[in-house]
């Protein structure tokens, strides 16, 4: 099994509408809470070795002590941290110390960054809720080079990107990066992403991206064969017992589990309106090492409803929606199907 932990030390400077952890606007953890956070669970840490780790969300960057926090953790939990590098750009390009912040990540091995594009300028801002979200994450995407560090674009494939397809092709030529991926964004069931489902691309509408993708030579046989296997009546097609059996038996072997601002620590993923086991002050490092330990996978458990809990025969029932919409995974698509 492998464990994540995500601490929660800052929000967003955005609230996306395909965001299946609910990211927004939200307190800080103290550095001080931060500190006795990382105290308590170094042991754990060290306990489980490398089958546990922990990243820092939602935006590092929003944190006043951003660089004081990330001296800590290399010098507390180096071998522990996984950082994720995601940003909007919003919070990082207004910090007075954002050169010294750039530095401590080349000189701890993680010099490189994930930026999102949802489309056009338009359309982005509408998707993060964020006028300056579009021009900041450019601007972000050209600082951040010339510092050296690696950026990585991501599309999120929408009705709004395929809208926006030119204006993606101009965004390659005028901005910096070392590489980029398309990527079919996943449901889970929360109002934000069911609101979302308006904007997923149906199966019918990806050609116009697999024209843009093989007239660029881009790679497209990976989205091509989640396209192929994980649109609604192909996934309905294939349902049966064994289908199933194998798809839960898959279940990637990982347990997840975040530290919320006030140190409660919850059983579950970051978005999900999950379990609390006890908060940090109170609990010794050994209950947490052993609620850990008795965790079972998580990977596909979602905030309010969780696949396992329904029968094979309501499963086989479900129906596809107007749109056969495409999903990144099984999961995705049954959770959508049951509760549209
Ligand atoms: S997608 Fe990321 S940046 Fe956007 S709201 Fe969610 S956590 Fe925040």
């Amino acid at each position: 099994m492998e464990y994540n932990i995500d601490i929660l030390v800052a929000g967003c400077n955005t609230s996306c509408q395909h965001c299946y952890v609910n990211g927004g606007y939200e307190k800080i953890m103290s550095f001080s809470d931060y500190q006795k956070c990382i105290q308590k669970l170094r042991p754990v840490f060290e306990k489980l070795n490398k089958s546990c780790s922990f990243t820092l969300d939602n935006e590092l960057y929003n944190h006043p002590q951003a660089l004081e926090i990330l001296q800590f953790t290399h010098q507390e939990v180096h071998d522990y941290y996984y950082h994720h590098g995601s940003t909007t750009g919003i919070a990082l390009m207004k910090r007075k110390d954002k050169d010294d912040i750039l530095s401590l990540l080349v000189k701890y091995g993680t010099p490189y960054a994930g930026l999102t594009f949802h489309g056009g300028k338009k359309h982005h801002n509408e998707i993060v809720h964020n006028e300056q979200g579009f021009d900041v994450l450019k601007e972000t995407a050209i600082y951040l080079h010339n510092k050296g560090i690696k950026v990585f674009l991501s599309f999120m494939i929408s009705q709004y990107l395929i809208e926006d397809l030119d204006a993606i092709d101009q965004l390659l030529h005028e901005i910096p990066y070392d590489d980029f991926f398309f990527v079919i964004p996943n449901f889970m069931p929360t109002t934000r992403m069911i609101n979302y489902q308006k904007l997923r691309l149906a199966h019918e509408d990806y050609p116009i991206l697999f024209d843009f993708m093989d007239q660029r030579h881009i790679d497209s046989s990976e989205i091509k064969k989640q396209v192929t296997n994980f649109n609604e009546k192909k996934i309905l097609a294939s349902l049966s017992e064994e289908y199933l059996k194998d798809f839960f038996e898959n279940e990637p072997k990982q347990a997840f589990f975040k530290v919320d601002q006030q140190l409660n620590f919850y059983y579950g993923n970051t978005g999900a309106t999950s379990q609390l086991i006890g908060n940090l002050n109170d609990l010794t490092s050994e209950e947490i090492l052993q609620s850990i330990l008795q965790a079972k996978p998580n990977y596909y458990d979602s905030s309010h409803i969780h696949l396992k809990n329904y029968s094979y025969d309501q499963l086989f029932g479900l129906t596809p929606s107007d749109k056969n919409y495409v999903y990144p995974d099984i999961a995705s698509c049954l959770y959508y199907l049951l509760l549209k």
